[in-house]
């Protein structure tokens, strides 16, 4: 039987299980990780390389290394060159990558590594039985579940057709083959996802690329202000009883479909040069037609393109719903109105059962998807 057992081993689940072995809460020998992919934090590097990210949106001290200053630290010892961008020092990507990498390696993480998706979770004789892949089955006194958003992509409705006649001309950018095709490429969504990937196809391609979104940019520096990190917001936060209102503030908090100023001067400039066409209107109804696909759109003419890129997010629900529903129902494990975990001070959701990121957002607040967030969590699964 293993002592802990992560479920998912994305940027949270990795920064977890780095955290309990560097404090020594675990043994290798007692931790075991079990992800769909072969090594730590596939997803993350997968989907930045997609959407030809550079530098991360967060801050200098958002990282996996217990130490807050260790990136700072790592960039001088390693002598990189523009290491950090901006007011905010946001690491450069690739940098960011070898140094959760090398953490990982020093922490032992991927000696802990099991391939294969968690299937079932049941609670027998003061152990967690852990299904994989409706195969096998691992017994452990304690689970985290660090589950990410990233693996339920949103289809707007009106893609529903499109995507049942043409499926390889429509990608969503959380799928893993989401590789276009010869020809004018549209990608549609307002957030940073769909500017980051307007602006490395816009830069290579040999024709115009469209971007379609619903609103005018959103200019934010981050996903939710910083004082979402602390108790100028967290105070208020902790003391609302009610799980409604705590949703109601993080929808509130977060600042959904927005982009970094830096990057609204990067479409703008590629706008300019012609290489990047951008259009704020609402697509009503899409057709494949003749070779091509049609988009109607609300206010205007209507734009034919011959791939789609779809940069509209995750779906709102419950991650893990299709496989945790049977034990949220036999072990009786509290929810809010949303169908999120309700979980104490530890983010215990039932005896021995943590979670994170999302899973952990009514107490650990708006942040709890990112990094820092996943640090906050990390920190108190440590100390519980
Ligand atoms: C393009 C992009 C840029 C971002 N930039 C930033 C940034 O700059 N700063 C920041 O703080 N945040 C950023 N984020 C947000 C967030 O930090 C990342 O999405 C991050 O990857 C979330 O980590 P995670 O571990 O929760 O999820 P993931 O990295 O998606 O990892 C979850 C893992 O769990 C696995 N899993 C799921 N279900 C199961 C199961 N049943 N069994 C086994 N394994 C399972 C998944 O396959 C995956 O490997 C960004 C997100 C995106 C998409």
């Amino acid at each position: 039987m293993y002592q802990w057992v992560i479920v998912g081993g994305g940027i949270q689940g990795s920064m977890i299980a780095a955290h309990l072995l560097h404090y020594k809460k675990v043994n290798k020998n007692d931790l075991l990780i079990i992800d769909p992919f072969e090594q730590p934090m596939t997803k993350w590097k997968a989907l930045t390389k997609r959407v030809g990210m550079s530098y991360l949106r967060s801050p200098s001290v958002h990282h996996l290394d217990p130490d807050p200053y260790s990136l700072k630290k790592y960039a001088k010892n390693n002598d990189y060159a523009g290491a950090f961008l901006g007011y905010y020092g946001r690491p450069r990507l690739d940098m960011f990558n070898q140094h959760c990498d090398d953490l990982v390696h020093r922490e032992g993480v991927q000696d802990c590594w099991r391939q294969g998706f968690a299937t079932g979770l049941e609670r027998e004789s003061a152990q967690w039985l852990i299904s994989i892949d409706h195969a096998d089955v691992v017994e452990a006194e304690r689970v985290i579940l660090a589950l990410g958003v990233n693996n339920n992509p949103h289809y707007p409705d009106w893609a529903a057709d499109l995507l049942r006649h043409k499926p390889t001309r429509v990608h969503h950018i959380f799928s893993e083959n989401a590789e276009t095709q010869q020809g004018r490429i549209t990608i549609v969504g307002g957030g940073i996802t769909a500017a980051h990937m307007a602006k490395s196809l816009a830069e290579k391609a040999s024709e115009p690329v469209n971007l379609i979104k619903r609103h005018s940019f959103r200019v934010e520096g981050f996903d939710s202000d910083p004082g979402w990190l602390g108790p100028k917001y967290l105070h208020r936060y902790h003391r609302t009883r009610c799980y409604q209102k705590r949703r109601n503030l993080i929808q509130e908090a977060r600042n959904r479909g927005s982009i970094t100023k830096g990057l609204r001067s990067e479409l703008k400039t590629l706008e300019q040069k012609g290489k990047l066409t951008i259009i704020t209107d609402e697509i009503n109804e899409a057709a494949y037609k003749n070779k091509e696909i049609k988009l109607k759109l609300m206010h205007r003419p209507a734009i034919y393109t011959e791939n789609l890129i779809l940069a509209t997010g995750a779906e709102p629900c419950l991650p893990g719903k299709e496989w945790l529903e049977k034990t949220i129902v036999k072990h009786d494990l509290p929810c809010a109105p949303c169908g999120f975990p309700i979980v104490n001070q530890k983010l215990e959701w039932g005896e021995g059962l943590f979670v994170a990121g999302a899973l952990a957002e009514l107490e650990i607040g708006p942040a709890a998807r990112n990094i820092a967030g996943g640090r906050k969590a990390a920190e108190r699964i440590v100390h519980a």
